[in-house]
């Protein structure tokens, strides 16, 4: 039997290696996943929703349609709670420039310059959606607490990873490879409870 394909919405290699890893862990040789460099017409889809669950739905929609393929996309961010959940589905521009990260974890610094660690809680959230050509809809939730540190420590990652410490650990993510950050994360966790249920629906579409 020939593997069933799915695509990822996105461009990131990173991304597509992790998301490949977990889908072989839970079905073995049984999906030809895809990235966007595949499709290089694809337009980005805007993320105009009001949450990362319709963001993800919105991107796996919209790849799903142009490709006429079951496809898989994620939105996530950073909420903190002394911010009352902010940055959120913003987190990628939170500084006012799409994808500026020095300057977006600047601003977050500034804004809890002072706060007591205690005060200092915050997650990281990943939704991933995963949707079909016959209109089967599905998304799931993963989130990782800890808290944001003083200034940023560690060089490896992207994004908020030099300042956040998961609970119950003292390094940040920016200082763990990419193997240990993706066993406890928040897009490690999302993916690896939609899988089985990708897996199966798969297998039904023949
Ligand atoms: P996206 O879901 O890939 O668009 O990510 C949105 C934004 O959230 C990123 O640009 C980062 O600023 C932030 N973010 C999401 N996940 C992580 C992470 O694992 N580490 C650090 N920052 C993250």
């Amino acid at each position: 039997m020939s593997a069933h394909r799915l695509v990822l919405a996105t461009r990131n290699k990173g991304k597509i290696e992790e998301c490949r890893r977990i889908l072989e862990e839970i079905a073995p040789d049984s999906i030809e996943l895809l990235g966007l460099e595949q499709f290089p017409d694809m337009q980005d889809v805007e993320e105009t929703g009001s949450s990362f669950q319709e963001n993800s739905l919105l991107k796996a929609r919209a790849i799903c349609k142009e490709t006429g393929l079951p496809a898989l996309a994620d939105d996530s961010g950073i909420c903190i709670d002394a911010l009352g959940g902010a940055p959120g589905i913003f987190s990628a521009r939170w500084s006012g420039v799409h994808g500026d990260d020095k300057a977006n974890i600047a601003k977050v610094l500034t804004q809890l310059d002072g706060l007591a660690p205690e005060k200092r809680g915050a997650h990281f959230t990943c939704v991933t959606s995963f949707v079909t050509p016959d209109g089967f809809e599905l998304t799931q939730e993963g989130i990782l607490r800890g808290y944001i540190l003083n200034e940023p420590i560690g060089t490896l990652g992207f994004g908020y990873d030099p300042i956040f410490v998961p609970e119950g650990l003292t390094s940040s993510f920016a200082q763990m490879q990419a193997g240990e950050k993706d066993a406890i994360s928040h897009r490690g966790k999302s993916l690896r409870a939609i899988a089985p249920q990708v897996a199966v629906r798969l297998r039904t579409l023949g």
